[in-house]
């Protein structure tokens, strides 16, 4: 229970934390929350020489409105969005009024994640960027259709949360890049739900489903995307419900008919709390579960 010697850093700006990144490369670890690292700091599964924490860089941690002449808008983004740095706590985002109002699935996310210690400490860009294959923001984050920034030596870029998560605690994101900023949509006639599965209320998902929905005015599905947790190696995009529910009524039968290509072309996992075949039934059912309360 004890990690093995590691020299730590505290640096108090991002230029900093990439420099010391820079210097000490794949033999370094950043610190966020801590809430994934220190257990495995101790259990000693991970033994960095160098730690470097995020914890006192005050400029990571905000949730606001880029205004359309502001420096951060992105030309390229969304209407409207809503930018959260990446050292930004679970409570913060649950307590964001902003995001209760513009994007309230974060929020929603963010209040059955762990309990009040976890959710004091946890950070947005730690979980995303620890990629447990159970976490419960990056379902939020595809189906908001989320873009990531990264920050390195050579400059930054943009990552669509459809392409960072690469599969069991592994991401886009290259050993020298910090995960930054994450921006999500504000939502306006869409819709949006999450629903998990856990044994225990602070629990990790068995399975978790995101929904953003838009109806139109015949109320048929104008659009959809569908992020999935817990159920295979990575967190996952339902393309295969989403595609049969584009253009369709969403009446009881279609939303079922629709939920059970849930697990379509993925390798559904097995543990202790639940066989592959349950844990398909679970991902239909709350699939159509969070369809409904999303309708
Ligand atoms: C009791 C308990 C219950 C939990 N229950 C849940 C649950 O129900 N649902 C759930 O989703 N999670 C749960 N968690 C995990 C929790 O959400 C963690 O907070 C999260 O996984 C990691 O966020 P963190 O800020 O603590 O990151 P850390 O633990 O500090 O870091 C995690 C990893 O991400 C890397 N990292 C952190 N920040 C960055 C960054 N900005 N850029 C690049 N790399 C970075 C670190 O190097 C490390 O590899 C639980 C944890 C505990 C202890």
């Amino acid at each position: 229970m004890i990690p093995k010697r590691f020299e730590y850093f505290c640096p108090t700006s991002l230029q900093e934390a990439i420099s010391l990144l820079g210097t000490y490369g794949e033999e370094a670890k950043l610190l966020a929350g801590g809430q994934s690292l220190l257990s495995l700091l101790k259990l000693r599964v991970a033994d960095p020489k160098y730690l470097i924490d995020l914890g006192r860089i005050a400029e990571l941690a905000y949730i606001r409105e880029p205004g359309a002449c502001d420096a951060a808008a992105r030309t390229d983004g969304p209407e409207g969005e809503i930018a959260i740095g990446a050292l930004t706590t679970y409570a913060a985002i649950k307590g964001s009024r902003l995001l209760q109002g513009r994007c309230p699935l974060l929020p929603q996310t963010a209040a059955v994640v762990g309990d009040v210690q976890v959710r004091n400490r946890g950070t947005l860009g730690g979980s995303l960027a620890h990629a447990d294959p159970a976490g419960d923001m990056p379902a939020a984050v595809l189906a908001l259709r989320a873009e990531l920034k990264a920050v390195g030596p050579s400059g930054e870029r943009w990552i669509r949360a459809e392409e960072f998560f690469l599969g069991t605690f592994a991401t886009a994101l290259r050993p020298d890049e910090i995960l930054t900023e994450i921006r999500v949509p504000v939502l306006k006639a869409e819709k949006a739900v999450y629903l998990k599965a856990a044994r225990r209320p602070s629990d990790f998902a068995l399975v978790g489903v995101a929904v953003c929905l838009k109806l139109g005015r015949d109320q048929a599905c104008e659009e959809v995307a569908i992020g999935v947790t817990g159920v295979t190696e990575k967190p996952y995009r339902a393309t295969g419900v989403e595609g049969r529910l584009r253009g369709r009524r969403l009446e009881p039968k279609a939303i079922e008919d629709a939920a059970s290509a849930i697990t379509l072309g993925v390798e559904v996992s097995e543990s202790i709390h639940a066989s592959q075949g349950y844990r398909s039934h679970l991902a239909r059912v709350y699939a159509s579960r969070a369809l409904q309360a999303a309708r």
